[in-house]
């Protein structure tokens, strides 16, 4: 795969389309799902074709690498909107609430804790999601679905979060479809609107089922380099 701004429009552009086919198939709009860039670990050059194709909301899923990649260039893109995708070590909290505009993956009470006095210590609210662990693996982050309703009530209550959305990650070796339903059957459950699901082999798969942000990284920006 080459780069250039123009392929890069391409490729968004075809993605864009599929999104629009599944949704239309799916009796929903196109406008309810966001594209949501996948960046992390890819080359700079790509990050400055995606801006200028009109790319604006990206995924990372390393504090630290989003803050070399965006720190500098959040003054140039006032609709920027930086998601954080990845698992989140609570000292990091206070520079994932300084950067990101949501996090996707709140999953546990100590980390509840971190972003509550970050929020509170910084001033700044991103939007949060909670991460479920729909095939509750061992090695994955994200709550276990069977502790989601107890979960949201405690960030509720005792933390006064407003939660924005659920997000999942599928295990490797399963059909996505049926963890995609399982999180819509969830988030309908607990009153919850937004669902975060579907890369780039199953985000049609996930428009299907109710996405309304799908998460893109190699599909869009190319395969990651391996270093
Ligand atoms: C890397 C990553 C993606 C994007 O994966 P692709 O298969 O490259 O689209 C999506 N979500 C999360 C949580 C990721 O870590």
């Amino acid at each position: 795969m080459t780069d250039s701004v123009n392929e890069f429009a391409a490729r968004r552009n075809d993605i864009l389309k599929r999104i629009a086919a599944a949704a239309k198939a799916a009796d929903r709009l196109a406008a309810d799902v966001a594209l949501v860039g996948v960046s992390k670990k890819q080359p700079d050059t790509r990050i400055e074709h995606a801006l200028a194709a009109g790319q604006r909301v990206f995924g990372e899923n390393r504090v630290q690498e989003a803050q070399a990649r965006w720190d500098g260039r959040r003054a140039d893109y006032a609709d920027l909107e930086l998601r954080l995708i990845g698992p989140l070590q609570t000292n990091k909290a206070q520079d994932a609430v300084a950067l990101f505009d949501v996090i996707e993956t709140l999953d546990r009470p100590k980390l509840a804790k971190a972003l509550k006095a970050a929020m509170e210590k910084t001033g700044r609210t991103p939007r949060l999601y909670v991460q479920v662990n729909t095939g509750e693996e061992d090695q994955k982050a994200g709550i276990a679905p069977p502790d989601l309703a107890g979960f949201l009530t405690s960030l509720r209550e005792d933390f006064g979060f407003q939660i924005e959305g659920l997000m999942c990650i599928p295990p490797v070796e399963d059909p996505a479809g049926p963890h995609f339903a399982l999180l819509a059957d969830l988030a309908a459950a607990n009153g919850i609107e937004k669902l975060s699901m579907g890369m780039s082999g199953d985000y049609e798969t996930a428009v299907k089922f109710g996405a309304t942000s799908v998460r893109v990284g190699s599909a869009l920006f190319g395969e990651r380099p391996s270093a």
